[in-house]
């Protein structure tokens, strides 16, 4: 069973990526066969600058790899080292309804927001259609927001089997060109809060980054909204942003504690937000440092790239030749 996942380089992560994404595409390089791509081409709408984009592409592979990914084991490669997945895009272009596109969540907020689209992003589905269909994906690990993607993507194949699939039965999926992937829904972690008790984002400022400097990751801590109410006095933990990030951390009986202290009173806001501090130190502070020594050694980092994008191409080309000869570009 082959899993795709992508991330895009358009910022360094924080912890509410890790929670809600990453930790989960990890974990599925021990079941199945993993491949995670950086998603650069993506990213290209977002970030309009040649030295950041690629500080960021590179910024993923060495959190991927500091975070545990194994290379030995799943593919990591960058989207834009597979020059095979933009000449399938056009392919899968050709038979797509503009009207699909027109629903497209992304599309449709920037058209509500009054924004200017350009083709990047009124395309983009199809690009990301091409990045799942191009690897004979089994399966595709999204979050509950981003169900639709996949939705287009499947409603891409379909279509692109109906027309050049001679055997394609579309009750079943069988027999087709392109292989139908399907959704694996990330288990809901509920959405982690930032600094300011709403949802962690970068646009809101209030991320706690996930491999942050000592000072960054006090500051953000320590910068954490919290009531007035007094040290001695009881707290309300379901009202705290420090007690609902401090949960992520902790073990059931470490949360039954912490609840017990804010019910009784008699510990600060101060007391919690430096326990949630060492708990963020011990969890990622072992990453932090991986991430360090691999930064040191870029060759190192580019050579496991390099291997991924030879091993994805291998699965690209035989994908891409049964599109191009199913629909007469080779013979
Ligand atoms: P983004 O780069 O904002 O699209 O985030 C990438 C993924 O990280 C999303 O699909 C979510 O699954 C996850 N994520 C981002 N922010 C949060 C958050 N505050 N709480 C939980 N998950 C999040």
């Amino acid at each position: 069973m082959r899993v795709l996942s992508g991330v895009k380089p358009s910022d360094r992560p924080h912890i509410g990526n890790y929670f809600g994404a990453i930790r989960q595409f990890l974990e599925f390089q021990h079941r199945h066969e993993g491949f995670y791509f950086i998603a650069d081409l993506h990213a290209l709408d977002q970030v309009r600058d040649a030295a950041r984009l690629r500080e960021y592409s590179f910024g993923v592979a060495l959190d991927f790899l500091a975070l545990g990914l194994d290379p030995k084991k799943a593919v990591l490669f960058r989207q834009s080292d597979v020059p095979e997945v933009t000449q399938l895009q056009w392919v899968l272009g050709t038979v797509t309804p503009m009207g699909l596109l027109e629903r497209a969540h992304a599309y449709k907020d920037a058209v509500a927001k009054d924004k200017s689209v350009d083709f990047g992003l009124f395309a983009y589905p199809v690009l990301m259609a091409a990045d799942i269909l191009l690897y004979d994906s089994d399966r595709v690990p999204v979050g509950q927001d981003q169900t639709q993607h996949l939705e287009i993507a499947r409603d891409i194949a379909i279509r692109f089997n109906r027309t050049y699939g001679k055997d394609f039965d579309p009750k079943t999926g069988e027999g087709g060109v392109l292989k139908l992937p399907s959704a694996v829904v990330l288990e809901e972690t509920g959405i982690v809060p930032g600094t300011d008790g709403r949802k962690m984002s970068k646009s809101y400022g209030n991320t706690i980054p996930l491999f942050g400097t000592d000072a960054e990751w006090r500051k953000s801590v320590m910068g954490i909204v919290t009531d007035s109410v007094p040290v001695e006095a009881p707290k309300d933990s379901r009202k705290s942003t420090v007690f609902a990030l401090l949960k992520l951390f902790s073990t059931p009986e470490e949360i039954a504690e912490i609840e017990r202290q804010y019910r009784a009173g008699g510990v600060g806001y101060g007391s919690f937000k430096e326990r949630l501090l060492r708990k963020i130190q011990e969890t990622f502070g072992a990453a932090r440092e991986r991430r360090r020594q691999l930064e040191r050694d870029p060759v190192e980092v580019e050579r496991v790239l390099a291997e991924g994008a030879s091993r994805a191409r291998a699965v690209a080309g035989q994908v891409l030749g049964r599109v191009l000869r199913a629909c007469g570009l080779r013979v």
